[in-house]
């Protein structure tokens, strides 16, 4: 591979997702040029947040939309717009005087660790979290008791993260939250579906844009004008530490406007073939199972989920999964199931060639039974990994 990383940092092969501890996603030509071609202006912010309101409405369909650092920050800076509404006054007394509607509505199961604790994201504005129902099974009657005098907006996550059945679904979430003129938040961070849940009755949803959108690292805050003005006011308060530049505002407008002419089929028809590469790289290993699974939150795009039958081959997934980690050049498989006896492959961010790479070191590490019997159990480091690297970092130079 001629294409390296700048100051010699070391090539990483991403066939996991838009892996925030990766760098996210890859920008596209057009992309890069734009947020390079602001770095040599200064600008009015508001009319440049406002030029993004025109790409945001055209895209989402929404009343209004602006631009923060991250999906992360969206949340807080919404939550914190459901209870301030235009008050500059209240919004520059967050966190700690809320006010008397500070809680935050959220099915249980949906409390997930996307790399931060979901809740963390409603606390950072003062606000408390309201849980609902039990970990499995959120009923429409425990929602509704929910939607108490205190409660300024409820929150939904669209995420593999999250429990995937016995939660209210995003429509009837909605109607019941409205009965009592509750606003609903949707986090859809790593969604591809623009429309789909304003269209449902969101009334504010969240991207990420530097997840399948491969814009900078940028978050996406689209809905009903008043709560994103409201959710927009929050800059001059809790919002200063989640500040967007103007070069990441610039970079995710030409993410999301090259979001409606990108070759959707064509991309996909590109990460088929990585997937069939794969299929036929596994193909009759024994204690080696690989079939195509649909993404679980309905995004267009298949994964090749690589079943290890630990007793057959010596080692189990997790072993294998932390093996192609630590390569010379890392391969960093999707491993956040692993201790059900898989990991899988994501086709979406490859470059040229590190298909075949992969399915040559699949192949290689998987028939090869000295080095597989050598590969201890690696399950803890599937669960506290994202931890421990925040912990280690800066060991070496001490
Ligand atoms: C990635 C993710 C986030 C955080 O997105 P950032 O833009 O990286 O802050 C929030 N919620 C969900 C469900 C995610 O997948």
């Amino acid at each position: 591979m001629t294409d390296t990383p700048p100051f010699g940092l070391s090539p990483v092969i991403n066939v996991s997702g838009t892996i925030t501890g990766l760098g996210a996603s890859i920008a596209s030509h057009a992309v890069r040029e734009a947020t390079a071609a602001m770095m040599g202006h200064f600008v009015n912010m508001h009319e440049l947040q406002s030029r993004a309101n025109q790409a945001i409405q055209r895209l989402t369909g929404a009343e209004a939309g602006f631009m923060t650092a991250s999906a992360s920050a969206g949340i807080s800076l919404t939550v914190a717009g459901c209870m301030t509404g235009m008050d500059p006054g209240l919004a520059e007394e967050l966190p700690c005087s809320p006010g008397p509607k500070s809680r935050v509505a959220v099915q249980l199961g949906h409390l997930c660790h996307y790399g931060a604790p979901v809740s963390q994201s409603v606390e950072l504005a003062g606000a408390d979290v309201l849980p609902v129902g039990q970990s499995t099974l959120c009923t429409d009657h425990s929602l509704r008791r929910a939607m108490g005098p205190e409660v300024s907006s409820a929150l939904y996550v669209v995420s593999h993260h999250v429990v995937h059945y016995g939660q209210v679904p995003l429509k009837r979430f909605a109607e019941i939250a409205h009965e009592a003129d509750v606003p609903v938040i949707v986090d859809a961070a790593s969604e591809y579906d623009l429309r789909g849940f304003l269209a449902d009755g969101a009334d504010v949803v969240i991207y990420s844009g530097h997840k399948f959108l491969g814009g900078p690292t940028s978050g996406i805050v689209a809905g009903r004008r008043d709560l994103v003005r409201a959710a927009y006011l929050q800059n001059i308060g809790i919002g200063r530490g989640m500040k967007i530049g103007k070069e990441s505002i610039a970079g995710a407008i030409a993410a999301l406007e090259a979001w409606e002419t990108r070759d959707h089929a064509g991309i996909r028809e590109q990460e088929q073939v990585a997937l069939d590469l794969w299929s036929a790289a596994l193909e009759g290993i024994d204690g080696v199972t690989a079939r195509p699974v649909a993404d679980p939150t309905g995004n267009p795009l298949d994964r090749l989920e690589v079943t290890i039958d630990a007793g057959i081959l010596g080692a189990d997934a997790s072993g294998i999964a932390s093996a192609l980690a630590s390569r010379q050049t890392p391969i960093i498989v999707r491993n956040h199931e692993v201790e059900l006896g898989y990991f899988q492959l994501d086709p979406c961010n490859l470059k040229p060639g590190q298909a075949e790479v992969v399915a040559n070191a699949l192949r290689e590490l998987l028939t090869d039974h000295a080095a597989l019997d050598q590969i201890p159990e690696d399950l803890a480091s599937a669960r506290n990994g994202g931890t421990d690297g925040y912990l280690s970092w800066g060991d070496a130079e001490e």
